[in-house]
């Protein structure tokens, strides 16, 4: 019996089944935004440290995120897939060129 492991990088979509994939930190905008500016809006008391504080505390929260895999075709986000180190970050380049494609797949999979 062969399994496929769920271990392994995407080498192409399982949704729509291209292969044009990019990483990126799985960052949650809403979060970062709202520290930010509960450190703008603490900023007058604390004399512009709170803003400082909070910045540091986006950066390192940056940082411990962890990468996910996005496809440029049908913009399925991958969350447990380990990371491909042949993908690159978001190229809107190769999105624009892709988007042939895409419109392709769409009307694919509108039927
Ligand atoms: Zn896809």
């Amino acid at each position: 019996m062969t399994e496929i492991s769920d271990k392994q990088p995407l080498e192409r979509c399982p949704h729509c089944g291209y292969s044009y994939l990019y990483s990126r930190k799985d960052f949650n905008k809403p979060v970062g935004c709202a520290i930010v500016l509960l450190g703008a809006l603490l900023s007058p008391v604390t004399m512009g440290i709170s803003l400082a504080v909070c910045a540091l505390i986006d950066a390192v929260l940056y940082m411990r995120l962890k990468n996910i895999t996005i496809c440029y075709i049908c913009a399925k986000e991958f969350r447990d897939a380990p990371q491909n180190p042949r993908h690159k970050e978001f190229d809107l380049g190769l999105d624009e060129g892709y988007e042939r494609i895409r419109e392709e797949w769409r009307e694919k999979s509108d039927k």
